[in-house]
């Protein structure tokens, strides 16, 4: 070999060893930033535990508050608002009514037809409306006069046979599921907007003479009968099938929990409500909050830069609008701190509410041997390909730990109210069965959060008293439970029967 030649030989195993050493270098520092990323993994983990023992001091705070919003007005961050509904439907309830649900990111327009004692439901009719975002954070007029348009489209599209005899109005109940002040069955004010909606000078107002007022001026005559929320509506529907229902539970876009209370437990509303009998409690319990709920710095963060930070933390816990959200922030630290998915922070990952919850649920229920829905979730909402799949189980791992956490809380949310109407054990000789009606697209669509949640109620109960519980899927409920709520308090009750 020559001279140039060994020369050559050297320079070219330097650059050989000089790539490899690069090679190595570069392989150290991604397994450092790998191990970052699994550190806050592990770390957010750990602060989402929600142990057995948690979740009865949750429940426990539970029950305490319930006792503290029942005993005075501003007792406690749980409202414990009065509904006025003090007869559940009986299953004779009668005739054509209509509801409207509004609460969430679609509402419904609805007609029932009641069959009266043993006929149940006759038939039942709905339209489903999105609403435009900009409405949701307008004006309260703007807002109604779209809700009374499409109300007065669905009456005006219906058959002859469905139009009320001259004379007579047609009835609604209408179930608005946001925080009010009830005055009576059929009138109340807003307390305040949640999931997302932000009226400007809205609180305060007469929701069921707000909604009157479109109606009016679009010139359908239809009379508001009953004013309840999506819990209440839930709570009268499982009832007319099913009297032992004592509670619904609505995981949706939010979460609220509505039960039924004796009078006479109901200290703020002495001499007000009779004390023999049942009075529904909505609880707005998304409200709730202790110090025994595992809050991390991104639920901090997120409750921060939310439309109403320090309010509905149990809800920004739980529900669906909300749990998405967490798992993306948990998923921006990784890519900040860890370079998780390289050496950029996709910018996708920063903008808030980008990851839904029904896509956080695809990417959790995945069972493709590569994960390939995670894959392609990423890519298309995040714009971030070439995941390997070590690091698509990472996100598997991060929804697990989101949906388990709100599963098992929404769980100890459920043991606080059957602690608080002394239904969480057997009492010796008394065979006593308690349904609780659930409904909402989180409890209907993520199946891993619904038998989550289900396992953890009957683990905190004991197996003795979990036989007794039965958690039941009301599907659409509030609809039906707000149209049987009107009939029973329709203006043309006595008159029909005398
Ligand atoms: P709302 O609460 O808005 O009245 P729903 O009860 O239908 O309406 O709940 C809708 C919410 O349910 C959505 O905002 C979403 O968070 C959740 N959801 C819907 N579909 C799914 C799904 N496939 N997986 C998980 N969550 C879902
Ligand atoms: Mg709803």
């Amino acid at each position: 070999m020559g001279k140039v030649a060994v020369g050559a030989a050297v320079v070219c195993a330097a650059a050989v060893c000089a790539a490899a050493a690069l090679v190595v270098r570069h392989r150290m520092i991604s397994s450092r930033k790998w191990a970052r990323a699994v550190a806050i993994l592990k770390e957010f983990e750990e602060k989402c535990g929600t142990p057995i023992l948690k979740l009865r001091q949750v429940a426990d705070a539970m029950d305490v508050e319930m006792h503290a919003g029942l005993a005075s007005e501003g007792g406690s961050k749980l409202n414990m608002l009065i509904s006025f509904v003090d007869n559940l439907p009986t299953g004779d309830e009668e005739g054509l009514y209509y509801a409207l649900d509004l609460g969430g990111t679609n509402f419904r327009v609805l007609r029932v037809h009641l069959g009266g004692k043993d006929n149940g439901v006759i038939g039942q009719e709905f339209e489903e409306v999105s609403i435009p975002p900009h409405l949701m954070t307008g004006s309260s007029d703007a807002l109604f006069d779209f809700i009374a348009a499409a109300l007065a489209k669905f009456v005006g599209s219906e058959p002859e046979g469905f139009h009320p005899p001259p004379g007579r109005q047609r009835e609604l109940g209408f179930t608005f599921s946001f925080p009010v002040r009830q005055t009576s069955i059929a009138s109340g004010t807003l307390i305040k907007w949640t999931k997302g909606f932000n009226i400007e000078d809205a609180v305060g107002e007469d929701v069921v003479g707000e909604l009157t007022k479109s109606l009016e001026k679009i010139g359908l005559d239809m009379r508001v009968a009953a004013l309840v929320n999506d819990t209440i509506g839930t709570l009268a529907g499982g009832r007319f099938y099913n009297q032992d229902v004592i509670a619904a539970v609505i995981l949706g876009t939010g979460t609220n929990a509505a039960y039924v209370e004796r009078a006479h437990a109901i200290p703020k509303w002495h001499g007000l409500i009779p004390k023999s009998g049942d009075m529904v409690i909505n609880m707005e319990w998304g409200n709730f909050r202790s110090s025994h709920l595992p809050l991390t710095e991104y639920d901090q963060a997120l409750d921060a830069e939310s439309l109403n930070p320090g309010e509905q933390i149990f809800e920004k816990l739980i529900s669906g609008m909300y749990l998405g959200e967490i798992v993306r922030r948990a998923l921006l630290r990784m890519a900040e701190e860890a370079d998780f998915f390289g050496d950029t922070v996709p910018p996708k990952l920063k903008v808030p509410f980008i990851l839904r919850t029904p896509d956080m649920s695809a990417m959790h229920h995945d069972t493709t041997s590569d994960l390939r829905v995670v894959g392609n979730k990423l890519k298309d909402i995040l714009e971030i390909s070439n995941t390997s799949l070590k690091m698509r189980k990472i996100v598997v791992e991060l929804c697990d730990i989101v949906a388990t956490r709100g599963a098992r809380l929404a769980a100890a949310g459920i043991l606080g109210i059957l602690k608080k109407i002394g239904r969480d054990t057997v009492k010796v000789g008394e065979k006593q069965n308690s349904v609780i009606a659930l409904d909402g697209g989180l409890f209907e669509h993520y199946t891993k959060f619904r038998v989550c949640l289900e396992s953890t109620l009957k683990e905190l109960l004991g197996d003795e008293a979990a036989e007794t519980i039965v958690i039941e899927h009301a599907n659409d409920g509030s609809g039906i439970g707000a149209a049987l709520l009107a009939a029973s308090h329709s203006q043309y009750l006595g008159v029909e029967e005398s």
